[in-house]
C-alpha cells in the first residue's frame, strides 16, 4: 500500500482551546455587534481570522529568541537578520519595521504623492490603505480569470499586461512611482504569480521604466506553486526560485508575520543605496533606528530562522497540503471556493453558498456569522465591507467576489480540526433555503472600516 502523507514536525507544546455552546456564542456575537474582529479569541474553537503572527515557531526560532542582543545600535540580531535578507532575497540594504504596513509607511511616505497611480495585482486592504491615504490610486490589473472562482487557472495571482500597459501609456512616467506585484496574492484568494508573468511585468516595466515592487508577505507560498505549476522549476529548490523571482523586483516590503513565522515584524529592503537613505529618515520617524525599527532583538534573531525554514520545501509542503486538504473536503459537500487551493486559505465563495442574501446585506459577513454560531469557527468577511467606500463618490464598492476566508495558520491546527470547519459549513449550507438576511451597518470608520465596523441584523 501507498505510504500516505504525514506532517514534517511533530509536536512539542500544546495550548488548550474550549468548544462553546450555541447559546454562548450567539451572546458574544451579538454583543461584538457581528465583528468576528471584536470577539475575544478565548470564545473562539478554531481561529481562522487570519494566518498573520499567529503561527507556532521552531525549536530553532525559541533558542533564537533566547539569543537575541537587545542592544539599541548594531545588535548582532540585526545582523542575523541582514544576512539572512541577503542570503534568501539577494538585497544589500533593508529597514526592520514592526510588521508589513509599517514597511509600506515608510516606503511609500518617500515614493507615492498625491495625483500618482500606483499598478498592481488586488493590492491588499493596507498597501491600498496606505496608497489612498495619500491621496493616490491603486489600479487593479489583475487578469481576469481571478474573478471566476471556478476558474482553475494555476497562476490567478498573474498581471494582465494588456490592462499594465493601458496603465502605463494612459499617465505619465512621474506618475507611476512603482508597479506593487503582490506575491502570492492575497486579496484575489492566496493566489500566486508565475515565474514568466514576473519575468513578462518586470520587461513592460522596464521599457517603460518604472521600477517594481513586489509585496512579499507569502513570498515563499508563491515559489513553492511555481515549483508544483510552472513547467522547468520542478526540479528545483524553493530557496533558488526565491532569489530568481526577486531577481527582478527593485524593492520589497514584508509582512515577517505570514512566510517568515514570527508572532510580530516587517521590512523593507531595496537595492538602491539613495532610496534607503531616504527610508532611513522615515523609518527613524515611524519605527525607530534603522538596526532595529520597531523589532527587539530577539524578534530580529527568531525572523532571520523564519526566512530560512519558511523558504524549505518540507515545511511548505506540509503547510499547504493541509489547505488542500480542507478544499478536498469542502468539494465532498458541493461548497463552492477559489479554486486551485491558495497557499494560506480557503476563499469560500459567499454568493454562491448563501444565495438568497442581497449583496446589499453584506452575504460573506453573513456566511462567517452562521459559521462562527455553527461551531464557534472565525474566519473572515473578504467582500463588500473590506472593499470599503470609494473615497471620490464615498459609494459603497461591491466587488466582483464577495470570499469568507478561512485563514490556516502556519503548524497550528490538525486535520481533525479541518473536519470540524468543513462540517460546520456543510450545515450552514444545508439550511442557506432559511437564510435570507444579511446585515446592515451601524457603525463605520472612514478609512479601513472592516476592523471596528459595527453591525445590525437587517
Ligand atoms: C499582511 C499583509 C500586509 C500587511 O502586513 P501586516 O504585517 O499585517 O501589517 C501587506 N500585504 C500583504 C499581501 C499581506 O498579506
Amino acid at each position: 500500500m501507498e505510504i500516505p502523507y504525514a506532517e514534517s514536525f511533530r509536536i512539542k507544546m500544546v495550548e488548550p482551546i474550549r468548544r462553546s455552546t450555541r447559546e454562548e456564542r450567539e451572546c458574544w456575537i451579538k454583543d461584538a455587534k457581528y465583528n468576528l474582529f471584536a470577539l475575544r479569541s478565548d470564545h473562539v474553537f478554531i481561529d481562522l481570522l487570519t494566518d498573520s503572527g499567529t503561527g507556532a515557531m521552531s525549536d530553532r526560532q525559541w533558542s533564537a529568541i533566547m539569543l537575541g542582543d537587545e542592544s539599541y545600535a548594531g545588535s548582532s540580531s540585526y545582523f542575523n537578520m541582514k544576512k539572512a535578507i541577503k542570503d534568501i532575497l539577494g538585497f544589500d540594504y533593508f529597514l526592520p519595521t514592526h510588521q508589513g504596513r509599517a514597511a509600506e509607511n515608510v516606503l511609500f511616505s518617500v515614493l507615492v504623492k498625491e495625483g500618482d497611480v500606483v499598478p498592481g495585482n488586488s493590492h491588499f486592504d493596507t498597501t491600498k490603505g496606505h496608497i489612498e491615504f495619500r491621496k493616490a490610486t491603486a489600479i487593479d490589473c489583475t487578469i481576469d480569470e481571478a474573478n471566476d472562482t471556478q476558474n482553475e487557472h494555476p497562476f490567478k495571482g498573474n498581471i494582465d499586461l494588456g490592462k499594465l500597459e493601458e496603465v502605463f501609456k494612459k499617465y505619465p512616467k512621474e506618475k507611476i512611482p512603482f508597479v506593487c506585484v503582490t506575491v502570492t496574492c492575497n486579496t484575489s484568494g492566496g493566489q500566486p504569480v508565475s515565474m514568466q508573468n514576473i519575468k513578462d511585468v518586470h520587461a513592460l516595466a522596464k521599457k517603460y521604466d518604472i521600477p517594481l515592487m513586489f509585496d512579499s508577505a507569502r513570498f515563499a507560498e508563491n515559489a513553492y506553486f511555481i515549483k508544483k505549476r510552472e513547467k522547468g522549476y520542478e526540479n528545483k529548490t524553493i530557496k533558488e526560485i526565491v532569489r530568481e523571482m526577486f531577481k527582478h523586483v527593485d524593492m520589497m516590503t514584508m509582512s515577517s508575520k505570514k512566510d517568515a513565522i514570527v508572532n510580530i515584524g516587517g521590512f523593507t529592503a531595496f537595492r538602491s543605496e539613495e532610496l534607503f537613505r531616504k527610508a532611513s529618515t522615515f523609518n527613524i520617524m515611524f519605527e525607530g533606528y534603522i538596526t532595529y525599527g520597531g523589532m527587539s532583538g530577539r524578534d530580529m534573531n527568531a525572523l532571520a530562522v523564519g526566512l530560512d525554514e519558511g523558504t524549505e520545501f518540507d515545511y511548505l509542503e506540509t503547510r499547504i497540503k493541509q489547505v488542500e486538504y480542507l478544499g478536498a473536503e469542502l468539494d465532498k459537500y458541493g461548497i463552492a471556493y477559489q479554486r486551485p487551493v491558495g497557499g494560506h486559505a480557503i476563499f469560500v465563495d459567499a454568493l454562491k453558498v448563501l444565495p438568497n442574501v442581497p449583496r446589499e446585506e453584506f452575504p460573506a459577513q453573513t456566511l462567517g456569522v452562521e459559521l462562527y454560531l455553527e461551531s464557534g469557527v472565525r474566519g473572515v468577511e473578504i467582500g463588500a465591507i473590506l472593499a470599503d467606500r470609494d473615497p471620490v463618490t464615498r459609494e459603497n464598492r461591491y466587488p466582483k467576489l464577495e470570499l469568507l476566508r478561512l485563514a490556516i495558520s502556519r503548524r497550528t491546527y490538525t486535520n481533525n480540526h479541518m473536519d470540524v470547519i468543513a462540517a460546520s459549513l456543510k450545515n450552514v449550507f444545508d439550511r442557506r433555503d432559511s437564510i435570507k438576511r444579511g446585515f446592515k451597518i451601524i457603525y463605520e470608520a472612514p478609512i479601513m472600516r472592516h476592523f471596528t465596523v459595527e453591525l445590525d441584523r437587517a
